[in-house]
């Protein structure tokens, strides 16, 4: 088994309730949807064994592992990469757009879904620890409605939209002061500088 590989690296978690989290990111290649804004990377950089990434993931100091893409619900070999963590004692995250809802899942200790608006309709995850959507525009207020109806969650967010580097607070304060039960969740990377 081979494991397709954007990066690995240290940093801090720097969205939703885990902010300020010293986390190691491992970011696998590809994706299932196409976001006209996606400014992440997908491309696949280099391949590893379960063993050789367990060997990488050992080589830095947080407990704390976030499994992100790209679309990590996709990847195979997922369960056992979780049990190798979990045996060792790593705490584990996964950021999902939610278009899947593999059984695994429920092993990961959190689950951060960002569903994205213009894909509504290949939602099918229902349950995550939170949920944060981009709000693009006053539109995000209908779609973040439907999305508390269709995700149980304990935390939902809404996050400022990124334009060229321009983060658009005046839409997610829009969107906020028209939901209930919902915060904002800064990009704490973007405004501190931190990748
Ligand atoms: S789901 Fe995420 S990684 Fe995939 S295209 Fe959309 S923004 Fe990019």
């Amino acid at each position: 088994m081979t494991y397709r590989l954007v990066e690995i690296f240290e940093s801090m978690q720097g969205e939703g309730r885990n902010t300020g989290r010293p986390c190691i990111f491992v970011r696998f290649a590809g994706c299932n949807l196409a976001c006209p804004w996606c400014d992440t990377d997908v491309t696949e950089r280099f391949r590893l064994s379960l063993e050789e990434l367990m060997g990488e993931v050992r080589g830095f100091r947080p407990k704390s592992v976030v499994l992100t893409g790209g679309e990590p619900t996709l990847v195979e070999g997922m369960p056992e990469l979780v049990a190798a963590l979990k045996s060792e004692g790593y705490w584990t995250a996964v950021e999902t757009n939610g278009t899947a809802d593999p059984d695994w899942l429920g092993f990961v200790d959190y689950v951060a879904c960002s569903p994205k608006q213009e894909f509504a309709d290949r939602i099918v995850l229902s349950h995550a620890d939170e949920v944060r959507v981009v709000a693009s525009s006053a539109a995000a207020v209908g779609f973040c409605r439907g999305i508390r109806g269709k995700i149980t969650a304990t935390d939902y967010y809404v996050s400022p939209c990124d334009h060229d580097g321009e983060i658009d607070f005046a839409t997610a304060k829009e969107v906020l002061s028209r939901l209930d039960g919902w915060s904002l969740s800064v990009q704490l990377h973007k405004i501190l500088g931190f990748r």
